[in-house]
């Protein structure tokens, strides 16, 4: 069996609060988010390390992020910004050693409240925050391809 836990999270093996899924990739909310929103996006083929990362499923990975990052904007959490970080080893402070990249929404000014939350690291209404994020997925999809339709996941 394997042990990983972001394995098990990408085959439906363990729970998790997906927002968005393909072939390659799936993102799900942060179990401990920083701030309402924190999303981690992962290859599904096991790679620990970057080292062990099919470039070209890392690009697929970061355009996914880079996407997610737009649509948590044009969402109903109206994030202003947001950090995309991804922890390489344990010297960089890696824990799940599965590659993921953080997608963490940012607001202006809001310094103190990211502080407060690496601290807290408290869920914010999972259920709500994925549809409020999917949303904004539906959206972008709709401004890309006008008149296509309703999509799935747009219950905002
Ligand atoms: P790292 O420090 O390795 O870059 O971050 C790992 C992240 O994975 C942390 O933010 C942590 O809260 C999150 N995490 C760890 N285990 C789980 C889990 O089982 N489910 C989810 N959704 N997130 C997890
Ligand atoms: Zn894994």
């Amino acid at each position: 069996m394997n042990d990983c836990v972001f394995c098990r999270i990408a085959a439906g093996d363990a729970p998790a609060v997906k927002v968005y899924e393909d072939d390659a990739l799936c993102a799900f909310l942060d179990i401990r988010p920083i701030v309402r929103g924190h999303t981690l996006v992962i290859p599904k083929r096991h790679a620990a390390a970057l080292a062990d990362l099919d470039a070209e499923l890392g690009a697929h990975v970061f355009r996914a992020g880079h996407r997610l990052a737009l649509a948590i904007q044009r969402s109903s959490l109206a994030a202003d910004g947001a950090n995309l970080v991804l922890n390489d080893g344990t010297a960089a402070f890696q824990t799940v050693p599965h590659v993921h990249l953080h997608v963490i929404p940012r607001r202006h000014r809001d310094t103190l409240r990211v502080a407060l939350g690496f601290l807290l690291r408290r869920p914010h209404d999972p259920i709500a925050t994925a549809a409020a994020i999917r949303g904004g997925i539906a959206a972008l999809d709709n401004e890309d391809n006008p008149g296509a339709g309703p999509h799935e996941g747009a219950d905002e």
